[in-house]
């Protein structure tokens, strides 16, 4: 084991302390931090990648679709029009200048993925292949583009195992199945390092370092339903909170509207992409209905909508009319062998559907969090006040979804997370790159470093309260899933802001049936659970707070968009009681270059 042991007073003295010393720790080895791991390394900067998974169990390996590149290769394309897309699908939240900068950079982030050794699908003539994706249009709008590089159904899949073969080359050191517990920061409020504990010798871990990246992905798990995995619990917006540093944007939370009923395990879009469309049950298409132009695939947040309410008026499938169905029979078994191998094999296994013969049973499910924490387009973290909306945290990064740049505004477009973990941990290197020195000393972490964490983990693992940690995640799933929902209102927001304030009252009364340090699961979720809540609090305060409808934030008391009031990014301060004390960021409305021009605020039809 490399680092060497010291011991230092309190809880320090009751566990088995090893200390390291970095350039950088990257925490999380899904897309985004292995992007990031790779270019610090790759740098010359001594790098850790800390993760509580294997890297290639991150949730990354799940992605299906595609990433989104304006490369051309099927049709005519242009970054200009991804753009315009993404600020379209954002409704007008995402900042513009951070989404000029990742379609732009698009091209040469998926072309360098190619040359890494992505085994994308190919067109005839051996370029990558491209399919339609929902939100996705030609010429500002127009009709749906083929944008999304595609490796079958199992595009993330091959990034990480490439992106992992690529951190190895460049010898960047990883400690797996190693639980970050915290960040450690001083009195001035930067960031120094981050504590972990090895999940597999029960020690306890101090990583001195110049810099810090979060990049531990989105806390799907909050919800009772959702597409994510079981890993998905928003550590990075727990530890950034714990330590003072605010979250953006949580109230906006994306429903996929195909989500296999009732697993709630994904079926892609590209599955629409394809050709595959959605009927209810009278058998009529009725997103022709909702969104004219792009039908079925129109953005997410649209046709989630549009099948909630189909259900909602009686016109939902099965005895209960509780789902819509997904047709994808009629594009014949060659060509969903080809294409979409995963989601057959999927829609088989849970639903028991053979996808070439029979339409699959859906539901909107929970699946992607625009929200987390605050960041610029160098991946730098943001600490905004009133008076600089910009103030950045020396230190400390974020990438991919844990993070907030914000590309995705009100709502993603499909393909889009993939390109922001590759740009976004791409840029964050070249950052790090250039501000850290490797010759510089790093100084010594502050004295008592890790106590208070400590002392928090000791209570965790001794606590004998009345409440199991599967009982209090499932009040807060359920919470979530009924007053989060797609659909919201004044009075079931409040209901749940209560529900979630109760939840807080209990939580000191936690039970933790295992005491052991090594594989203790129990502990872990408890932990993990303390991160859900963390996340869960923050969203449904902030979409409570929102009196508008904007993106995934759809507010039936205030059913309109309200650009005079509400163009503004939520920024949301925890404390250490479940208290929530909101500012507003103004969204940015200005472009990096010359060769674009701001796209102003219209109404969102598709
Ligand atoms: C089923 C599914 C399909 C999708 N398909 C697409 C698609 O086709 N196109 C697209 O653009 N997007 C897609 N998305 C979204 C996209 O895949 C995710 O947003 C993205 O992969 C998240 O990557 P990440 O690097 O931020 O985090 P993840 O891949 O979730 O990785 C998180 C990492 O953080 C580590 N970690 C977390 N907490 C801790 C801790 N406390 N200590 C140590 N390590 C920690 C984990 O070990 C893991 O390595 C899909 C998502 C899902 C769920």
């Amino acid at each position: 084991m490399s680092g060497t042991e010291k011991k230092s007073g309190g809880f320090l003295d009751k566990y088995r302390i090893v200390d390291h010393a970095y350039d950088v720790v990257v925490v999380g080895a899904g897309g985004s931090g292995l992007r990031a791991t790779l270019g610090m390394g790759a740098a010359g900067l001594r790098t850790a990648c800390v993760t509580k998974l294997f890297p290639t169990r991150s949730h990354t390996v799940a992605a299906q679709g595609g990433i989104g590149a304006s490369l051309g290769n099927m049709a005519e394309d242009n970054w200009r029009w991804h753009m315009y897309d993404t600020v379209k699908g954002s409704d007008w939240l995402g900042d513009q200048d951070a989404i000029e900068f990742m379609c732009r950079e698009a091209e040469s982030a998926v072309k360098e993925l190619e040359h890494f050794g992505v085994p994308f699908s190919r067109t005839e003539d051996g370029k990558i292949y491209q399919r339609p994706f929902g939100g996705h249009m030609s010429h500002y709008g127009q009709e749906p583009v083929p944008r999304a590089c595609a490796a079958a159904d199992r595009t993330g899949h091959a990034i990480l195992h490439t992106l992992y073969q690529q951190c190895l080359k460049h010898k960047c050191e990883f400690f797996v199945e190693y639980y970050a517990l915290d960040l450690i920061m001083d009195e001035k409020g930067a960031c120094r390092g981050v504590i972990a504990w090895n999940l597999d010798d029960g020690t306890i871990h101090r990583f001195a370092a110049k810099m810090v990246v979060l990049a531990t992905g989105g806390y799907g798990r909050a919800f009772q339903s959702c597409t994510s995995a079981h890993s998905c619990t928003g550590d990075g917006g727990g530890l950034a909170m714990r330590a003072g540093i605010p979250t953006q944007d949580m109230e906006f939370v994306q429903f996929h509207p195909t989500g296999i009923f009732p697993a709630g395990c994904l079926l892609t879009e590209g599955c629409r992409g394809e050709g595959g469309y959605l009927t209810n049950s009278d058998g009529e298409r009725f997103m022709e209905r909702y969104a004219p132009t792009a039908k079925d695939l129109a953005s997410r947040d649209v046709v989630s909508r549009a099948m909630t309410i189909e259900i909602a008026e009686g016109r939902g499938c099965g005895p209960n009319k509780d789902h819509i169905m997904l047709h994808l029979e009629h594009l014949g078994a060659d060509l969903l062998h080809q294409r979409l191998p995963g989601i057959s094999e999927t829609a088989k296994v849970f639903a028991g559907v053979d996808v070439t013969k029979e339409p699959a049973p859906v539901l909107p499910t929970v699946h992607y969090n625009m929200g987390g924490v605050p960041t610029n387009i160098h991946g730098e973290v943001l600490r905004p006040t009133e008076e600089n909306p910009d103030a950045i945290v020396p230190g400390l990064m974020a990438v991919g979804e844990a993070a907030c740049v914000s590309v995705h505004g009100a709502n993603r477009l499909g393909t889009n997370s993939l390109l922001d973990l590759i740009v976004f941990g791409r840029a964050a290197a070249r950052r790090a790159a250039e501000i850290i020195s490797p010759a510089e000393p790093l100084p010594p972490l502050p004295k008592e470093a890790g106590e208070a964490t400590l002392a928090n983990f000791d209570r965790l693992r001794h606590a004998q309260g009345k409440h199991s940690v599967a009982g209090l995640r499932e009040r807060l799933q359920r919470t979530m899933q009924t007053h989060a929902a797609v659909f919201r209102s004044e009075s079931s927001l409040k209901e749940g802001c209560e529900k979630v304030a109760d939840i807080w009252k209990d939580v000191g009364d936690i039970a933790v049936a295992d005491q052991s340090l090594i594989w203790n699961s129990d502990l872990m979720e408890a932990l993990e659970f303390e991160n859900l809540l963390a996340n869960a609090t923050v969203t449904i305060e902030s979409a409570h707070a929102r009196h508008e409808s904007r993106g995934a934030h759809a507010h039936d008391d205030f059913p309109e968009r309200d650009d005079v009031h509400w163009m503004k990014h939520s920024v949301s301060y925890l404390d250490g009681e479940g208290g929530v004390k909101l500012l507003y960021r103004p969204v940015r409305m200005q472009t990096l270059t010359d060769e674009v021009e701001v796209f102003p605020p219209k109404k969102r039809i598709y």
